[in-house]
């Protein structure tokens, strides 16, 4: 893939064909990569016509579920195969990614091969509240992220509908949020995605009668808005599954193919009757909106999150776990995957040691977005290759995929390493950022830029900003004066750059968030979120006076 001497060969136009009658997710693949093209470089892309590369998207059975293989056709045609749909998809951006898009135009990448994903559920999970990214940018642009996100393997996306955040369903607010919502789901259906909802299924509205709330759950990290209702008491319950009735007939359209269970963080109630909630109170809920999401959406999978179960740290540990395993043993016909993980570098021990509760098959939930930082990518990229490294390493023997937990596109490295973990539990996190730098930057020097990442990581708490910052920045402004245009102007190149520039800053200022720089650097970042509105803390970056 090495990348000046080949650009004698580019192409300053490229053709795409795709089968007669093609469905609308082979079109709307065929648009992916036109409009990829398109946007790295000069080339011309058309679907009819002579053009001096061909690229030929089809789908032909028998390579294996989503998987692909690119192979030559005759008179420089490359041809992109997948096993079905998804498989075109997952093909294109393994295309995109080996090309090359310099000043004369495209080179076709001449990566040739076959490749399958591991795991099936490789889902990102955007945390859709307090204003972030995914609230707040317009809606064209989110749709193509979820393609962009969609070319690194990821075949899910998940979103949360916060009832916290809304009087009821209709809420103006609310109607606005199912809108864009829904339309963002719809589209990533229609390029052969699959869809979610993820629900604390003790959560009520803004405000709920008052006599039907929960118990607080003791301890730090398992969030209270103060709006969580006690599953047990019979009218909350009724109040719970009328509640999901209406919210899942909202996604009839869409169709759901996932619904996931949250137990705290929000949710939870620790009463009598609901004590251990994740081993109780929580299981009779969920079984209940379970089967109310299995008879509305065909083929419809459950997911259990064990998010926040007690560990072996807790002061008074009260049996999640076993309870847990017990009430699953009993009967787990109502779920279909286990959601285990935990904060920084925890990962739940009873996984671990005595296995999945239900053996069920197990996803992980990384935590990409807060790891370390606050505002939360109020600093630029946020890139960990050595940490996720780590922790897949504990799982991904056994792991069937997981959903990344996501604020925003700060942490767009850190999916980029997580879906190639799907994808292929045996790949190294420092070789996809390698691709990644080639791909997104510049494919000479991804060898520097990757220095500058590992420089990132070894920064990463803002406390610990060594002299180092001062070498990344001179890699990243040696790097900028050999890039195109086009990748210079990126918000992937602005937020890398800027990243370097803030540590560098704040190395030279022993932390102080003082001058012009920074103060410029923090309001660009502002931009590129569209955080002008977001919750200061904790998404929007600081703001220098
Ligand atoms: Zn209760």
């Amino acid at each position: 893939m090495a990348g000046g001497q080949r650009e004698g060969q580019a192409s300053a136009a490229l053709r795409i064909v795709i089968p007669e009658g093609a469905g609308a997710v082979l079109r709307n693949v065929a648009a992916v990569l036109a409009r990829q093209i398109s946007e790295r470089c000069d080339a011309k892309v058309v679907l009819t016509g002579d053009a001096p590369v061909t690229v030929e998207l089809a789908v032909e059975p028998g390579i294996g579920a989503e998987g692909f293989h690119i192979t030559d056709g005759p008179k420089s045609t490359v041809r992109i195969v997948g096993n079905d749909e998804p498989g075109v998809l997952y093909g294109v951006g393994k295309f995109l990614r080996t090309s090359l898009y310099g000043r004369r135009g495209f080179t076709p990448g001449t990566w040739r091969g076959t490749l399958v994903p591991k795991c099936p559920f490789r889902a990102i999970y955007f945390a859709t509240h307090f204003n972030n990214f995914y609230e707040a940018a317009p809606a064209e642009e989110l749709k193509h992220y979820v393609e962009e996100l969609a070319l690194w393997g990821y075949n899910t996306i998940l979103i949360h509908f916060p009832t916290w955040q809304f009087d009821s369903l209709s809420d103006p607010e609310a109607r606005d949020w199912l809108g864009r919502f829904k339309a963002l789901l719809a589209h990533a259906k229609q390029h052969g995605l699959r869809v979610g909802l993820l629900q604390a299924p003790n959560q009520g509205y803004k405000t709920p009668p008052a006599d039907l709330r929960g118990v607080k759950v003791p301890g730090g990290r398992r969030g209270n808005f103060g709006v969580n209702l006690c599953a047990s008491k019979p009218e909350a319950k009724e109040l719970l599954i009328r509640m999901y009735d209406e919210l899942l007939d909202e996604f009839k359209d869409v169709g759901l193919d996932y619904f996931e269970l949250w137990p705290y963080d929000e949710g939870g109630c620790d009463c009598e009757q609901c004590r251990p909630w994740g081993a109780r109170g929580f299981v009779g809920i969920s079984r209940e909106l379970a089967g109310l999401a299995r008879a509305k959406f065909n083929g419809c999978k459950i997911i259990l999150s064990t998010w926040c179960f007690e560990n072996e740290d807790d002061a008074n540990p009260d049996g999640e776990w076993v309870g847990l395993a017990n009430a699953l043993n009993e009967d787990k016909s109502w779920a279909d995957y286990i959601m285990a993980d935990g904060h920084d570098d925890y990962f739940p021990k009873y996984v671990l040691e005595r296995g999945v509760p239900g053996d069920l098959p197990l996803v992980n939930f990384p935590e990409i977005s807060m790891f370390g930082m606050t505002p939360w990518g109020g600093y630029g990229t946020n890139p960990m290759p050595a940490h996720f490294q780590m922790l897949w390493d504990r799982i991904k023997h056994q792991a069937a995929g997981g959903a990344p937990y996501s604020e925003g596109i700060y942490e767009d490295l850190n999916k980029a390493i997580c879906a190639q973990f799907y994808w292929s539990p045996g790949r190294q996190a420092e070789d996809t950022v390698k691709e990644y730098l080639a791909y997104e930057f510049s494919p000479d020097r991804a060898e520097d830029l990757l220095e500058a990442v590992r420089i990132f990581e070894k920064n990463h708490r803002r406390d610990q900003i060594s002299a180092d910052a001062t070498r990344a920045f001179d890699i990243v402004t040696s790097v900028e004066t050999k890039l195109s245009e086009q990748v210079r102007r990126s918000w992937r190149w602005r937020i890398f750059y800027l990243r370097a520039l803030i540590d560098k800053e704040m190395y030279e200022r022993e932390g102080e968030l003082t001058g012009e720089a920074l103060k410029q650097a923090f309001q660009e970042l502002t931009r590129i979120y569209h955080a002008e509105n977001s919750h200061s803390m904790p998404i929007k970056p600081p703001q220098v006076e």
